[in-house]
């Protein structure tokens, strides 16, 4: 039988009349001649709450007890969803993470898959079950304790589900209809995508544009899952939707697919330090073990070269992080500093910058790329404060207040509303 992973997140599985909406797109796939493993999220709204009631009850929570309680929100919607399906006549039954079984590290609150065994399933299927309907976002681990992949994990089920069932597709049914040439509520002419590269989609999904859990997209691109984004609110057929799928599939693509926004952005610069080997790892030494994640990293040229004749020379750092890691940045390198690990004679902090970026597997082939950007950002007048790039990408820091201009600018000049 051909297999296909459909999953609902919580806007889609609100209520019980978007659950009988949903189960209705399931049973389609069924009358089409799939097995269909259903992966679910909590109806939406549900695991805010429940994080909420553990913070409630103890701060300093025992991770074990928040993954038993959080992860409850899905055992609820999927044993609803099989008894929707039941109710329809389809042979359905709910399975959560510890029956399958999923197992997963120990790592509460952030657990990795470690295998999905498809057996106990399987034999289901074979006796004539004709829809498993999972427990996303959640999972076993080797101590016999309930874990969560971390928010947004259901996606990632999903897609874990797809590679482990060699489903013909995983389809991801949400609140919007795809995936968008950037934000439509910043520009009225972002475009619906027919396709989109998964490279071009891990992008898109780190720099903001929160269609999909970045890990599933990984795990997508790792495992070859043809992964569809549609609307749980709209009629949809086999055409519906953006397909993330290998580049192989995409006959020919623009030079830039998207534009990407992330608003909170914070840029923090190091003036004055000592231009010697070591000294970036003196400096993101303890950044990375404080938790901060970084991401652009510029360091000046300095005045003079270090060698044997300029043991003094200087230069300056400018990274970006974001911007709620910013307190945390400060006393690592504060502390390096009292420490007599780095020395400076400014730390200057920038919260009111915003990234955006151009992305496009195009860009590989084709010039001119980050000439057309930065002409397009002088023509408003928009000062760039940090640039970096990778072979799929361009990514500018500018002003907050600029954000919304920039990547209409961007959009403009890519022509990206025409197909
Ligand atoms: N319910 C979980 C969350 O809200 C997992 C998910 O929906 O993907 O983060
Ligand atoms: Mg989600």
């Amino acid at each position: 039988m051909p297999l296909l992973v459909m999953k609902f997140g919580g806007t889609s599985v609100a209520d019980l009349d978007r659950i009988a909406n949903a189960a209705a797109k399931v049973k389609r796939e069924v009358d089409r001649g799939y097995d269909v493993i259903v992966i679910v999220s909590a109806m939406s709204g549900k695991t805010n709450e429940l994080v909420g009631w553990v913070e409630g009850t103890s701060p300093l929570y025992d991770a074990r007890e928040y993954d038993a309680v959080v992860a409850s929100g899905e055992n609820v919607t999927a044993g609803l969803m099989a008894l929707r399906l039941q109710e329809m006549g389809i042979p359905a039954r709910s399975w959560q993470g510890w029956q399958v079984p999923i197992n997963t590290t120990s790592a509460h609150g952030s657990a990795r898959f470690k295998s999905i065994p498809r057996e106990n399933i399987d034999t289901k299927f074979a006796e004539g079950m004709k829809v498993a309907v999972v427990a996303g976002f959640q999972g076993l681990s080797a101590e016999n304790r309930i874990t969560t992949l971390g928010r947004g994990g259901s996606d990632t089920t999903a897609v874990a589900f797809a590679a482990a069932f060699d489903a013909e597709r995983c389809d991801i049914y949400t609140d919007v209809d795809g995936v968008y040439t950037t934000d439509p509520r910043i520009s009225s002419k972002a475009r619906k995508l027919d396709k989109i590269a998964f490279e071009e989609m891990l992008e898109l999904a780190s720099l903001g544009a929160k269609v999909l859990q970045t890990r599933s997209v990984e795990l997508a691109m790792r495992f070859g899952v043809r992964l569809r984004v549609l609307s749980s609110f709209e009629e949809t057929d086999e055409t519906s939707g953006t397909l993330v799928c290998g580049e192989d599939e995409i006959m020919e693509s623009k030079v830039v697919s998207g534009v990407a926004y992330s608003r909170d952005e914070a840029k923090i610069t190091l003036f004055t330090i000592e231009d010697r080997p070591g000294v970036a790892q003196a400096i993101f030494g303890p950044l990375s073990e404080a938790g901060v994640n970084v991401d652009m990293i510029v360091q000046n040229i300095s005045e003079k070269d270090y060698d044997d004749n300029h043991p003094g020379a200087v230069t300056d750092m400018t990274f970006s992080c974001p911007i709620n890691q910013v307190a945390r940045a400060q006393k690592a390198l504060e502390d390096a500093k009292a420490a007599g690990k780095i020395k400076y004679d400014e730390l200057i902090i920038d919260t009111d910058v915003a990234k955006v970026s151009v992305v496009g597997i195009g860009m590989r082939s084709q010039v001119g790329v980050a000439a057309r950007t930065f002409e397009a950002l002088a023509a408003e007048n928009i000062n760039i404060k940090v640039i970096s790039t990778s072979e799929i990408k361009i990514s500018v820091l500018i002003d907050r207040k600029y954000m919304e201009l920039a990547v209409q600018a961007l959009h403009d000049a890519f022509e990206l509303e025409k197909a």
